[in-house]
């Protein structure tokens, strides 16, 4: 009788343990702390007062006042002017180039393309920002201004057109905020993974992840060479003076 009393014990508690550790489990499964981390904790940054000004972690590369962070791209000089906070280029001068190479980043750019409209076509304010000096995301006046679609302002020049034409009129301010990441290649040479890029033209997304096919050429098909994984990002002269201000760039690694 005895021996029959601790037995029926030991079940009893085996139970109650059982019981226990389902309801453990149980408030373990639906506990929401299940699916949170708490590291690594994002680095700070303090943002521009607005979302056109450098953010603190932003590398400024135009403040309106000198061109230091730039040269020539044929010779070392820059001959682009400044005027009040903005920088103009020089046609006829040749192209610019940052002193430091940037990979995946993220850039944002303001420019103007001039008031006064005296051409047409691929010849209104045509510039352009060659990220990585290869890839050419197409700066134009294509306010009531028709030319290839894929090579009007917001394009991937000569690959992509802009999701839509976002242009505001000739004289007037725009902005492109960027992000860019750039290409992989393999030790051969041969091509890792394609450079994409998502740009929004003044408030207004025109390429969404967008592939890029290879450099941006004028005549012939894209084609991807081996290149560092930092680049200077370059600004065309293209015979119009197109003005630019306000340029910082954040890199992503
Ligand atoms: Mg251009």
């Amino acid at each position: 009788m005895r021996f029959l009393f601790c037995a029926a014990m030991l079940v009893a508690t085996a139970s109650t343990q059982g019981q226990e550790i389902n309801r453990m489990l149980d408030s373990v499964k639906n506990s929401p702390k299940l699916s949170e981390y708490y590291t690594p904790v994002p680095p700070l940054v303090t943002p521009g007062k607005t979302a056109s000004e450098a953010p603190s972690d932003a590398v400024v590369l135009f403040n309106g006042k000198d061109l230091s962070e730039w040269t020539g791209v044929r010779k070392p000089e820059v001959a682009w002017t400044i005027e009040g906070d903005a920088m103009v280029v020089k046609p006829g001068s040749g192209n610019i180039k940052t002193r430091k190479g940037f990979g995946d980043c993220q850039i944002h750019i303001e420019f103007r393309t001039p008031a006064k409209v005296e051409s047409q076509g691929q010849g209104r304010g045509n510039s352009g920002i060659f990220i990585m000096g290869k890839y050419e995301l197409q700066v134009l006046d294509n306010y009531n201004n028709t030319t290839y679609v894929n090579g009007q302002a917001g394009s991937i020049y000569k690959q992509l057109p802009p999701m839509v034409n976002a242009c505001r009129p000739p004289g007037e301010w725009q902005t492109y905020d960027i992000i860019f990441t750039a290409p992989r290649f393999y030790d051969d040479g041969r091509v890792q993974s394609q450079a994409r890029i998502t740009v929004i033209h003044n408030g207004v997304l025109v390429q969404n992840n967008t592939t890029i096919w290879g450099s941006t050429e004028y005549i012939g098909s894209p084609v991807y060479k081996k290149h560092s994984e930092k680049e200077p990002i370059e600004l065309q002269d293209h015979g119009n003076l197109t003005a630019f201000r306000n340029i910082w760039v954040r890199e992503l690694k």
